[in-house]
């Protein structure tokens, strides 16, 4: 990680309000991910979004599809603790019943509303109550004429964004995020790298429609590492076909190991013909505690003595395996000889003991 570009990226941006959250600016990046309930279903809804925001989520985005979902949104809100986005697509009364609702944010096109006077009436509404607007560009949905001067590449779509913003700046509106997303990795990065280079807005980064859990993670962590590695993005998403959960736990970890976010750190070799005791099963508990005992500590869970008493040494807690044993280390320093059998029960008491 190269801190000096990140710092001096985040510097550029805007630093924008989300109900109590602020993005932009040097905030650390602000995890985002979006309900599966429909809106209308409110008790089910508030209940989905108060887990995401236990998980991690601090921003939560809702589908405004229909009447009875912009009806809905501000019971939702009041039930939940999060800044709730309403996502809405063309109908901009959806958009005037969210922002009356109390939603953080409104995810809405203003090249895709209509009018001059509707874009007016949803700008007047967000001033009104400070609410920001992200725009969100999708390489597919692209503007024809786009398409066909530019193709479908990171070009197109910064223009594409250039049109929607300009819509807003001309009422008189800056309190703008944006999104330039692809299910491409390349094209996302392209754009959203160019899109830092023309905007100063924040940026909420994802590779959309990313896939399933393993190919989506891979996705996600490639494109948005590398973009966050240059010090872009305010706001992410992982987006898998896979339940929310995994993408907070995704996005969690992506941003801890490039220490933006606090996390624990499990640092496990991959084993080869030395190891001589049960190590799989242990890193498979500890990783299973760690989900739920947050903790910013480094935890090394190495196989032999090879590379395993330097790594054990480096992390606050680590394990070097020997014969059906393991050394424990505490701060770099062995504190004594464990069976395999006890050596679960001696890591966590002395992650709880590190804790207090
Ligand atoms: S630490 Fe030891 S067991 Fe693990 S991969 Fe290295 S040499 Fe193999």
């Amino acid at each position: 990680m190269n801190p000096v570009i990140i710092m001096n990226r985040r510097e550029l941006t805007r630093k924008i309000m989300v109900g109590n959250v602020q993005i932009g600016g040097q905030n650390k990046v602000v995890i985002q991910t979006m309900a599966r309930t429909k809106t209308e279903d409110t008790k089910a809804l508030i209940r989905e979004i108060n887990t995401y925001a236990t998980e991690g989520a601090q921003i939560v985005r809702v589908a405004i599809f229909d009447d009875a979902d912009a009806s809905a949104l501000k019971t939702v809100i009041e039930g939940t603790s999060v800044p709730i986005v309403a996502d809405i697509h063309f109908n901009h009364t959806y958009a005037l019943k969210a922002v009356d609702a109390g939603a953080a944010k409104i995810r809405i096109n203003p090249g895709n509303i209509g009018s001059k006077e509707k874009i007016k009436a949803v700008v007047e509404a967000c001033k009104k109550k400070s609410i920001p607007i992200r725009i969100g560009i999708n390489a597919g949905s692209l503007e024809k004429d786009l398409l066909k001067t530019h193709g479908r590449t990171a070009k197109a779509m910064v223009e594409s964004a250039r049109r929607h913003v300009k819509l807003l700046e001309d009422e008189g509106f800056y309190d703008i995020v944006l999104s330039l997303k692809a299910s491409d990795v390349r094209l996302t990065v392209d754009a959203t790298m160019l899109a830092a280079k023309t905007f100063d807005y924040p940026l909420h980064i994802g590779i959309t429609e990313a896939g399933p859990a393993y190919q989506g993670t891979i996705k996600s962590a490639a494109g948005l590492g590398t973009l966050l590695y240059h010090g872009i993005g305010d706001t992410l998403r992982i987006s898998l076909s896979a339940g929310r959960l995994k993408e907070l736990k995704a996005c969690k970890t992506l941003l801890a190991s490039f220490d933006l976010y606090e996390a624990p750190t499990l640092i496990s070799c991959p084993t080869c013909g030395r190891l001589a005791y049960d190590m799989d099963a242990l890193v498979g508990k500890v990783e299973t505690y760690l989900d739920t005992h947050p903790t910013n500590l480094k935890i090394a869970v190495m196989g032999c003595a090879v590379n395993g008493p330097g790594e054990a040494r480096d992390a606050d807690i680590g394990v070097a395996g020997g014969h059906k044993e393991g050394l424990l280390f505490i701060n770099g320093a062995i504190v004594k000889k464990v069976p395999q059998e006890n050596l679960y029960e001696a890591l966590i008491e002395a992650i709880e003991t590190y804790k207090k």
